[in-house]
């Protein structure tokens, strides 16, 4: 390790103000209660698999596992090289990959991990034949899901008849074992009234019994139908067709999804905050060292924890202007602020590492540095 890639911006025991700016820190209190709530408001019966995109990190995956979860997601080939090399055993790809390079290094993850559990979903015939072909190569197995549209119009077949041919089709094939269906509703996440939430949840659960009827009419049963996110689990949780959730996010909880109206499930609190320096104040407002490449706005600008008078706006590559109404007296040169980010996943994947922080965010201290094992595994 040179220099440079030895970096870390803060060193364990340090003080919230001493850490470099700018950082990723996660409000170590905040985020357990958020681990603890979500297990709190799954019934019986039904499974986690948390989400781990959110977060890219093995120690945040251990930690979902040994509060109760069953393993975890990931979108990414290589996010589930990280974390299996980090020591997580139950990992579903919840996406679609195509093309033999990506087919040929999952089935090199079944081989190396022969004890891991690891499954990856479909919604056309090809990537079955792929799949196939890349797991015959090297004599090795994987589970697999077929996915549905399940109302996001995004990825997944649309009706019970084309699941039941790729579960034929998976079954037909050595090595790929048939496992279920994934029925993940994106969009129905941030839809901001629960009732709209309802609505499209339960258009999901329509679908996903159909296709599960279907099926099981066919011989064919599925060990897990999954989906859901931090905005909707509670629905899928009830349907009494879903049992196994997906949910990211809550245990960081973005400003974004903080504008969705409350259900009962809800009450996560907001535990992931970008620490940021004024680095300037020649002009009539404050400049801080945060700009797009540390916190992406994708979902919209971050807020200002504890300053609800001030308004973070302007990013450029590196800088982020601060302002408040005429009254409001700006933050000082040296400043700290605590950001909260627009959108915890793609704003996590900017980072090395992860800052916990003990004993809250003005006084507490620097107990955990956590690295971001899958930062930049986007393919
Ligand atoms: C992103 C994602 C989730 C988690 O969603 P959150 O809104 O972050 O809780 C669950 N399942 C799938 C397939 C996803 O892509």
């Amino acid at each position: 390790m040179n220099q440079l890639t030895a970096w870390t911006p803060a060193t364990i025991g340090m003080k919230v103000d001493e850490v470099d700016t700018p950082a990723l820190l996660i409000d170590l209190d905040a985020f357990e209660r958020n681990l603890a709530r979500l297990m709190r408001a799954v019934p019986p019966g039904v499974r986690v698999r948390a989400h781990a995109k959110t977060h890219k990190s093995a120690s945040i995956a251990q930690q979902q596992i040994a509060a109760g979860a069953v393993g975890v997601c990931v979108q990414k080939v290589g996010e589930a090289e990280a974390l299996l090399q980090a020591g997580v055993a139950d990992i579903l790809i919840s996406n679609e990959i195509v093309g033999a390079t990506k087919c040929a290094r999952l089935a090199a993850l079944a081989k190396a991990y022969p004890h891991a559990q690891l499954g990856i979903c479909v919604d056309a015939a090809l990537q079955v034949t792929q799949l196939g072909q890349a797991v015959a190569a090297l004599a090795t197995s994987i589970d697999v899901l077929v996915e549905i549209n399940a109302g996001g119009n995004r990825c997944g077949v649309n009706t019970a008849d084309e699941a039941l041919a790729l579960a034929r089709a998976i079954k037909a094939t050595p090595g790929l074992r048939f496992a279920g269906l994934q029925a993940y509703h994106g969009s129905a996440q941030h839809l901001r009234l629960s009732e709209a939430r309802e609505t499209a949840i339960a258009h999901a659960v329509t679908q996903a019994c159909a296709a599960r009827d279907l099926l099981a009419l066919h011989g064919f049963t599925c060990r897990t139908i999954g989906g859901a996110g931090s905005g909707t689990f509670a629905l899928e949780a009830a349907s009494g067709v879903y049992n196994e959730l997906q949910p990211g996010s809550y245990i960081f909880m973005d400003a974004d999804y903080a504008r969705n109206q409350t259900t009962h499930a809800d009450g996560f609190e907001h535990s992931l905050f970008i620490l940021a320096s004024v680095m300037s104040r020649c002009n009539a407002h404050a400049v801080v060292d945060v700009g797009h490449k540390a916190h992406s706005a994708d979902s919209g600008m971050p807020l200002i924890a504890g300053r609800p008078d001030l308004r973070y706006h302007r990013p450029s590559d590196e800088h982020g202007v601060i302002v408040g109404d005429d009254s409001v007296a700006l933050p000082a040169l040296g400043e700290k602020l605590h950001l909260i980010p627009g959108h915890c996943d793609p704003t996590v994947n900017l980072y090395d590492w992860y800052v916990g922080v003990r004993g809250g965010l003005k006084n507490g201290v620097v107990e955990v540095l956590w690295p971001i094992d899958g930062r930049g595994a986007t393919y």
